[in-house]
């Protein structure tokens, strides 16, 4: 008898393969016993829900749902990389272009030409010009200036405020309790509520003025 059949007759230097009974793929009853404890331990939990928020992509307008606490993300639509994190513009900064889903802040000591800004919410306080487009709310306060194309779904110029914005500003709808200077154009209404003024032209759905508002110019429906 040879070195190799001596081997394969020995039962302690056999290697046999598994076998599953049939082509189901099914492990052997033994063999599926003692798989089981460890398939247990991988038993997984279900994901928390993570909370969503929606955003209009900045690149192609359209919406899309991304995680709350996202810092980043990208575009399902047109795959565009969007930032999302929170801005403050400092006075003098070098970065004047501003592209965030999140919300800009300019405060009073800033005055900047040549500013570019694509946000959700953001504040002006300070003087700026170039092109700023809020796709939530344009907060204004203080002395704050704006100069240049100028675009917000809403406008808020805060009780108190001498803003000014040159030539125009065209948005949603506004609404004034501080004293707006410059041309304003909504596609819906325009509340001034008491104490607050608008020195110039409007072009609105609609104009709601409050007991004690005032309005210097002239007033045109934007339906005609
Ligand atoms: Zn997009």
């Amino acid at each position: 008898m040879s070195d190799l059949q001596q081997a394969s007759a020995d039962p302690g230097y056999s290697v046999r393969p598994l076998e599953a009974p049939g082509a189901s793929g099914y492990l052997p009853q033994n063999e599926r016993r003692r798989r089981l404890p460890f398939a247990r331990e991988y038993v997984r939990e279900p994901l928390p829900e993570v909370p969503m928020r929606e955003v209009l992509c900045y690149e192609c307008g359209r919406s899309c749902q991304i995680p709350k606490a996202a810092l980043s993300a990208v575009c399902p639509h047109c795959f565009a990389h969007l930032n999302a994190v929170n801005i403050t513009v400092r006075p003098g900064t070098h970065h004047l272009q501003v592209r965030t889903l999140g919300d800009v802040k300019i405060p009073a000591s800033v005055e900047l030409s040549q500013l570019h800004v694509v946000c959700h919410n953001l504040a002006v306080a300070g003087c700026v010009k170039g092109s700023l487009r809020a796709m939530g709310t344009l907060t204004m306060q203080g002395h704050a200036e704006m100069e240049g194309q100028l675009s917000a779904s809403k406008l808020v110029v805060l009780g108190g405020a001498h803003a000014k914005v040159s030539p125009g500003i065209s948005v949603d709808e506004a609404e004034l309790s501080g004293c707006l200077t410059g041309r304003l154009h909504a596609k819906r209404e325009v509340r001034i509520h008491t104490h607050g003024k608008l020195i110039g032209h409007c072009k609105a759905a609609s104009l709601q003025l409050a007991h004690g508002a005032a309005h210097e110019g002239t007033w045109e429906s934007a339906t005609s």
